[in-house]
């Protein structure tokens, strides 16, 4: 992999791998319109000879100069608020998007890797998910315009390898926290970081029974990487399998953070999923990946990171 576009690219997953590409001698060109990522994700790449950014929509017709070797789709508002904020850039950035990126991968001869979902699952009716599972979304519901939107984005990149040979890669991505996440994208571990530090209320809705597996982001970055150097076209859970309750969430961010706020219970959002955790076995066996990050060593680099950017 020589010359990688990445769209999304200064979004927090996007301007992570954009470093993380770069790290490897690769060049990078990030895309990204701005609407929830953010150019200091990347201000520190900026100088760099081998980086580019192009502020562009990639809904629109895409085209680069030049060669490529991997177009990697990363754009989307990716948060329960942010989709529910922008359903239909949401609903156009998984289809339309996904088109244009997939057509410019053809036309360079690239590779394609999707960023997918564990939202493929919807509520899920089995737990953990294995990607064999096809999932319980509600199409109408508010999470719908990301799910749906996701769920066709794969069946795209899926005719694309079938109807013209082009080598793909799925990867389900389940909750990813670290460095760069927004502070006010509405997700649980920003919610809860900025609330703890801040002294206010740690807001946990529901009753907090409700489970997720919590993925350091450099165990996300190496999951992908593994998954675009193998021979497999997925779909690939990756996500960390230890699945813990909300409340456990929302009490570690508190324990480390030191912070003395109360937790209150505030009404569980529409088609919230009771549970989630990935079904790792063929991330385990094809591509020698599990995360290595515990919660108890990633929360900490997280909580730094808001501390700093505070
Ligand atoms: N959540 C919460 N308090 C918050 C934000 C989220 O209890 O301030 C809950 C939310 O209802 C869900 C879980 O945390 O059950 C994870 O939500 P998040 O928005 O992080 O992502 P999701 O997994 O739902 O896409």
């Amino acid at each position: 992999m020589k010359r990688i576009l990445i769209t999304g690219g200064a979004g927090f997953l996007g301007s992570h791998l954009c470093e993380h590409y770069l790290a490897k001698g690769c060049s990078v060109i990030a895309v990204d319109n701005l609407l929830t990522g953010d150019l200091s994700n990347i201000a520190h790449l900026m100088a760099d000879s081998r980086f580019s950014f192009i502020k562009a929509d990639v809904t629109n017709y895409l085209h680069v100069a030049g060669k490529l070797d991997m177009v990697m789709h990363f754009a989307s508002p990716a948060s329960p608020v942010d989709y529910a904020r922008w359903p239909i850039p949401t609903l156009k950035v998984g289809a339309l998007g996904t088109h244009k990126a997939l057509g410019l991968a053809k036309d360079k001869g690239a590779m394609f890797a999707l960023a997918s979902t564990s939202e493929v699952y919807g509520d899920p009716e089995v737990n953990p998910q294995p990607e064999t599972y096809w999932g319980n979304v509600n199409p109408i519901g508010p999470r719908g315009v990301y799910d749906e939107a996701k769920r066709f984005a794969e069946a795209l990149t899926m005719a694309y390898h079938r109807s013209h040979g082009m080598p793909v890669k799925i990867a389900r991505i389940f909750n990813t926290y670290g460095p760069r996440m927004r502070r006010d994208d509405g997700r649980a571990v920003p919610n809860f970081i900025t609330q703890a530090l801040a002294g206010k209320p740690v807001t946990v809705y529901g009753d907090g029974t409700q489970t997720r597996s919590l993925t350091f982001v450099s165990d996300l970055v190496d999951g992908i990487d593994r998954l675009v150097r193998s021979k497999i076209t997925g779909p690939v859970n990756i996500g960390n399998p230890r699945e813990m309750t909300l409340l456990e969430i929302a009490q570690t961010v508190k324990k480390l953070t030191r912070s003395r706020s109360k937790l209150v219970f505030k009404k569980l959002p529409v088609d919230d999923p009771k549970v989630r955790r990935p079904d790792i076995s063929l991330a385990e066996n094809a591509l020698g990946w599990s995360p290595k990050v515990p919660f108890e060593q990633g929360l900490p680099r997280t909580i730094a990171f808001f501390r700093k950017t505070s």
